[in-house]
């Protein structure tokens, strides 16, 4: 029997602010040594006052904005009471029934997520567990934490995943946080229950901190067909916590919930109520960037890209913006074929050859020295045929670590392609005349003896005869010959 898998995520984030969500110290996720980034505040003494970070609020109104959520005009601060080694209040200062941001969605290949709140709290302090004692560092205590809670839309682990994966894409356009998910910067917990019929809920199971997008698919799946097996030889689906084990490839029981937890939230006394006015909420919707799922339309649209490239700028986002910079910069006026043209040859050498020189570093990085007008004039004497594909590696590699113009480069280096016929049948019949046994494989119908010529030739002159010309005249040549 087919059971209909009903999906829901909740998702925090780490924000990228400078210092802390209510102290000065120091926000830095990369700190090596442990509780350097303290204060009294974060560490929890007697007496002392929190004070909000305006940044941490700003980004998650703008992250809400971007998930096209409302911002009620007031919110507040509350105290989620419990005790935990790693919590030293006593409580964890988050927001109860008034956050920040409510009722979004975020469109997965055309399917809405409905998202259901996204509000501020604070991260805990880490705790290392050794052999037989247990460490804690208060460096992550206090760093502004986003949560972001979806309506149980999805219906799928690859959804699962894509829902992980684009929202992980929006927080780099938003710049609110580097969502590193290897460093626990981004945390995905996936609840799950399995039902019979669509609309009907099962009892709900939470898989805990899945810290990959392979892991949100796979403990999906593992867990879809886990409590299928169960229900089909009648057994119960008993409501719990599991975490994932991603070496064996399963989920675990951690504990199971009797009831839901007493956490006797109030409302926070030490900080103030926000409000918020129209103005306010309109200059952060002014500071969104143009967002992935637009970019993709719009690349679709205006460049005619294949799907995979598409894909490449809109992940790469400073290659995608670079690349646009290079096409602004190609020659006015062209007709539609022959633009369309270069642009898939912008495109091709953005993502092949120029990614090869990069090696993972960015094109909007400092040391980057290849103007787009450089790069858009390269394009144009590869179309044009002046240099052969050949040279264009070694013009472009020269362009990477110079940053001077290619054809600066060409003339300087002797590198224009040979497009006199007269000098191209010269050298023709000088290899053809030195390789009497590959004209006669040709004779015989070999073809790749062709290509072998081909070669030679392309070798005596380094790569600069034109190809397309060369071709012509052996092909002519070598038909003469009895
Ligand atoms: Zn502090």
């Amino acid at each position: 029997m087919a059971y209909q898998p009903t999906i829901g995520l909740e998702v925090h984030i780490e924000l990228n602010t400078k210092s802390k969500m209510f102290c000065g110290c120091l926000n830095d996720p990369d700190e090596r040594h442990p509780n350097v980034n303290i204060c009294p505040i974060c560490t929890a003494q007697p007496g002392v006052l929190p004070v909000i970070n305006k940044e941490a609020v700003r980004k998650v109104i703008k992250t809400g904005l971007a998930l096209n959520c409302q911002i009620p005009e007031y919110s507040k601060f509350d105290r989620k009471n419990y005790f935990y080694p790693d919590l030293p209040k006593g409580y964890q200062i988050s927001q109860y029934d008034k956050p920040l941001c409510l009722g979004g969605f975020l469109e997965i290949e055309g399917k809405k997520i409905r998202i259901t709140r996204v509000h501020l709290e604070e991260d805990t302090a880490k705790l290392i567990h050794e052999k037989d004692y247990s460490l804690v560092d208060f460096n992550r205590a206090g760093i502004p934490l986003m949560e972001l809670v979806t309506e149980p839309d999805i219906t799928s682990a690859k959804e699962a995943r894509e829902f992980a994966e684009e929202l992980h894409l929006i927080m780099h356009y938003l710049d609110v946080s580097d969502a590193d998910m290897e460093k626990g910067e981004m945390r995905v917990e996936v609840n799950i229950s399995l039902s019979k019929k669509e609309g009907q809920l099962g009892t709900k199971v939470e898989i805990k901190n899945l810290n990959s997008f392979r892991a949100v698919e796979k403990a999906t799946e593992y867990e879809i067909q886990r409590q299928a097996e169960l229900l089909e030889s009648g057994k119960k689906i008993i409501q719990e916590t599991r975490g994932w084990d991603g070496i064996r490839g399963v989920t675990v029981s951690q504990r199971e919930k009797e009831e839901a937890q007493d956490y006797r939230y109030f409302s926070e006394p030490d900080l103030p109520p926000l409000y918020f006015t129209k103005k306010e909420i309109d200059e952060i919707r002014a500071e969104i960037p143009e967002l992935p799922q637009h970019r993709r339309e719009r690349l679709k649209r205006e460049y005619e890209l294949e799907e995979k490239s598409i894909k490449f700028f809109v992940y790469n986002k400073d290659s995608g913006e670079y690349f646009e910079k290079v096409i602004s910069e190609l020659p006015p006026n062209l007709p539609e074929e022959k633009l369309l043209k270069l642009i898939k040859l912008s495109s091709n050498y953005l993502i092949t050859d120029l990614q090869g020189l990069l090696k993972g570093a960015s094109p909007a990085g400092e040391d980057f020295l290849i103007t787009p007008e450089n790069f858009a004039e390269f394009i144009t004497l590869i179309y044009k045929g002046e240099i052969s594909s050949k040279i264009a590696k070694q013009v472009l590699g020269e362009m990477f670590s110079t940053g001077a113009d290619p054809s600066h480069i060409i003339e300087e280096k002797g590198l224009v392609q040979i497009t006199d016929v007269a000098e191209i049948e010269k050298i023709i019949k000088e290899v053809i005349s030195k390789n009497p046994k590959a004209v006669e494989d040709f004779k015989k119908g070999k073809e790749n003896a062709f290509q072998y010529l081909i070669g030679q030739i392309m070798a005596k002159t380094k790569g600069k005869a034109n190809p397309q010309i060369v071709k012509d005249i052996l092909q002519k040549t070598l038909t003469k010959i009895k």
